[in-house]
């Protein structure tokens, strides 16, 4: 990038964030530390600070910064959570965790996004988020229970596995719709054996795709 990326970090916190009401300083944090061009192919780097999602290849993308920051502040993570991401895509979410703390597991189903998340990793040193290639609408079982879970594509429900997966007391949060392509994302809260659900307004995911999913 020509222009410093950590001070275009900063105005894409303060203007597409901080102006939107998310107060979260860890959120805020991982947002001004995780390098995001570095997580879209070169051609698109100029962008990657933008107010809008990206392509990334095999017909994904990475999630507007927004919204990234929007679903780190509804888990509500602390740090040493374990936290289970489904959907790896470019990383990037999967390094706000990280930043934030987090215990990161996360798996991606496509081959080439995975090997690239991994490099990526490496890469910029986040070696401790472990990567898994599966469908991830079956979760990670070895490694449960789950603190946290965050799907990162859109549903037709809750995967059963997931609910099972997240631990009491424990915080789930889902795009699910009907349709494809557009979703109420959810946020479902596990507490002393009480499930509530809550609904946190309408996204369009790229669609999850799998044994529970589409
Ligand atoms: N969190 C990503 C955004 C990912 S886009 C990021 O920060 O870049 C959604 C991703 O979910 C895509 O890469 C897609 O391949 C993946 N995906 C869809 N269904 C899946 C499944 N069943 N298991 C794992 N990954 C899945």
């Amino acid at each position: 990038m020509s222009v410093d990326p950590k001070r275009v970090r900063e105005k894409m916190v303060r203007e597409q964030i901080e102006a939107r009401g998310i107060k979260d300083e860890e959120v805020l944090r991982a947002m001004r530390r995780v390098p995001r061009h570095m997580f879209v192919d070169e051609a698109l780097q100029a962008q990657a600070y933008a107010d809008h999602p990206l392509p990334i290849g095999h017909g994904q993308t990475i999630s507007q910064p927004y919204v990234v920051a929007m679903m780190s502040a509804m888990l509500e993570v602390k740090p040493g959570m374990k936290v289970l991401e489904i959907g790896t895509g470019s990383g990037y979410q999967a390094a706000v965790l990280a930043e934030m703390g987090a215990d990161v597991y996360t798996v991606e189903r496509i081959k080439a996004l995975y090997q690239a998340a991994r490099q990526r990793f490496n890469q910029l040193k986040y070696l401790y988020v472990k990567t898994k290639l599966d469908d991830g609408t079956a979760g990670w079982p070895e490694q449960a229970p789950f603190d946290r879970i965050l799907v990162t594509a859109g549903g037709p429900e809750v995967p059963a596995p997931l609910m099972e997966q997240l631990d009491d007391p424990g915080i789930l949060v889902i795009p699910v719709g009907e349709s494809k392509r557009h979703q109420q994302l959810l946020r479902v809260i596990k507490d002393r054996g009480e499930i509530k659900r809550e609904n946190m307004g309408s996204v369009a995911f790229v669609d999850l795709v799998g044994k529970f999913g589409w």
